[in-house]
């Protein structure tokens, strides 16, 4: 009997594998096995001893993977898949093969630095410390990768094919429909991968591209996220308040630090910088954007103005790419970055990581916070435990390395940049389905994000859903 069996993002946000088997059999393989998506567990240890796991078919015997966006808990497995064996078909759009070829290296190469990290500090159990994978492999991986445009229908054996809609999430971001055919009978699957923001009244302002899922849909399977299942995002405009964060910084001759996330979050929020600059909403400070990967993906972003919204678009026709704006200074080189710490006059500070984990962030805020005239802004989501929730928390000084930083700088939070949908958006989603689906499984929630979401759909829609479990395997037949 044919099977899905959920290998990641169940009871917990990262790590998505969805496994498709059109025959179970104990006597070796049969018939075709599928991976949707191959992310890469994070966050709370527990989870993470996943990754060093073998998947319960062997790597060696899954025939593709079709790949949803280019955020790590959804493909950053997929070097570690090959090393395993795999060697079939990745199927993803061409802005998220352009992406996975910045995000994968960048991957190893942290994986790399950890290792070392361990060893010289003798910190793990195992010894030496060994990288998940290197960079050397996530760049081998690339090659496997093949574009299938949107709308398109692939076929991938004559059992099953699929065809990739719009998710609205990040640049390249779909959702799979999978047509599984089986005795004379054709099932339609959808996976949903991460949903965008579903535009319930005009909100997220200042989005690069197109927002939210295309409606309509009419699987009898769903398989859906719930990172959002219990919250609501704020839905006022954004752009007055941080106006007066930015003028408020400006007036104190301070200078504005926003640790960002290098791929979508930074674009987002240049965009909406100019903006509010063409507006004279604020000052024309200048922008420093440091971060390599930041600056990589902004060119990616500039080669897909067909998925821009209206607004991204009429700013780059007047205005052009964010690397030629007058004012926005991208600093690519390790001396570019140095030179930033010179900046004495009022500046705004793009840099990764989002949550002050590594990256050229943290020399800025080693610089900056303990001066009250300046201001930390956060973007976005702050896990437990990282420097970014210690400083938003209102702590008063944070450890980098050996050193401990006092914080007098203002910090602020604006929590309107969600590029996931909350839970009244999914669920004026699921209501333009042309019909209930026989079953719906949420995946890549916390518990308590997906048992609300479970709750909210069977009461207002009547439906029959459940939460995925970790492992579990669900008849296809
Ligand atoms: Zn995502």
């Amino acid at each position: 009997m044919a099977y899905l069996q959920f290998l990641g993002a169940a009871g917990t946000v990262t790590g998505s594998k969805h496994l498709i088997n059109t025959h179970n059999s104990s006597e070796g393989k049969q018939g075709l096995q599928v991976l949707i998506d191959c992310g890469l567990f994070q966050g709370p240890k527990e989870w993470r001893e996943r990754n060093w796991q073998q998947t319960p078919v062997p790597a060696r015997e899954i025939d593709a993977v079709i790949l949803t966006h280019a955020h790590l808990d959804h493909c950053g497995w997929i070097p570690r898949l090959v090393r395993e064996g795999f060697s079939g078909p990745i199927y993803a759009t061409q802005p998220t093969i352009d992406l996975c070829s910045v995000v994968l290296p960048d991957s190893g190469h942290l994986q790399e630095e950890e290792a070392r990290f361990h060893n010289q500090k003798r910190s793990s159990k195992h010894d030496p410390a060994l990288p998940l994978y290197t960079l050397e492999e996530a760049e081998n991986c690339l090659k496997l990768f093949q574009p299938v445009a949107f709308a398109a229908e692939k076929r991938v054996s004559p059992e099953i094919s699929f065809r990739f809609v719009h998710a609205g999430h990040i640049l390249g971001s779909c959702m799979v429909e999978v047509f599984f055919s089986a005795n004379g009978d054709t099932r339609k699957f959808l996976f949903t991968g991460d949903i965008g923001r579903v535009p319930l009244q005009p909100t997220a302002p200042g989005r690069v591209v197109r927002l939210g899922p295309d409606q309509g849909e009419d699987p009898e399977l769903l398989v859906m996220e719930s990172t959002y299942g219990n919250r609501v995002h704020p839905h006022e405009d954004v752009r007055p308040q941080l106006a007066k964060i930015i003028n408020d910084a400006v007036h104190r001759g301070g200078s504005i630090v926003v640790p960002a996330f290098a791929v979508e979050r930074t674009q987002k929020f240049l965009f909406l910088i100019k903006e509010l600059m063409e507006s004279n909403l604020i000052s024309h400070v200048p922008v420093f954007i440091d971060s390599p990967m930041a600056i990589k993906a902004v060119e990616i972003f500039m080669k897909y103005g067909e998925e821009f919204t209206d607004e991204a678009r009429s700013l780059v026709k007047k205005y052009g790419s964010p690397m030629e704006w007058q004012g926005f200074h991208f600093a690519a080189k390790q001396e570019d970055s140095k030179k930033i710490n010179d900046v004495r006059y009022p500046c705004i500070i793009v840099s990764s990581s989002g949550m002050v984990t590594g990256g050229r962030v943290l020399h800025h805020l080693m610089l900056r916070l303990s001066d009250p005239r300046n201001q930390v802004l956060f973007i976005g989501f702050q896990a437990p435990g990282t420097r970014g929730e210690i400083i938003k928390s209102g702590a008063k000084s944070v450890r980098f390395f050996s050193q401990e930083v006092p914080i007098r700088a203002q910090v602020a939070a604006l929590e309107q940049f969600s590029d996931h949908a909350d839970t009244a958006e999914l669920l004026y989603w699921l209501k333009t389905f042309q019909r209930p689906p026989q079953n719906t499984y949420l995946v890549h929630g916390e518990p308590q994000a997906s048992a609300r979401l479970q709750q909210a759909i069977s009461s207002t829609l009547g439906w029959n859903v459940k939460v995925a479990n970790w492992l579990e395997k669900v008849p296809l037949g």
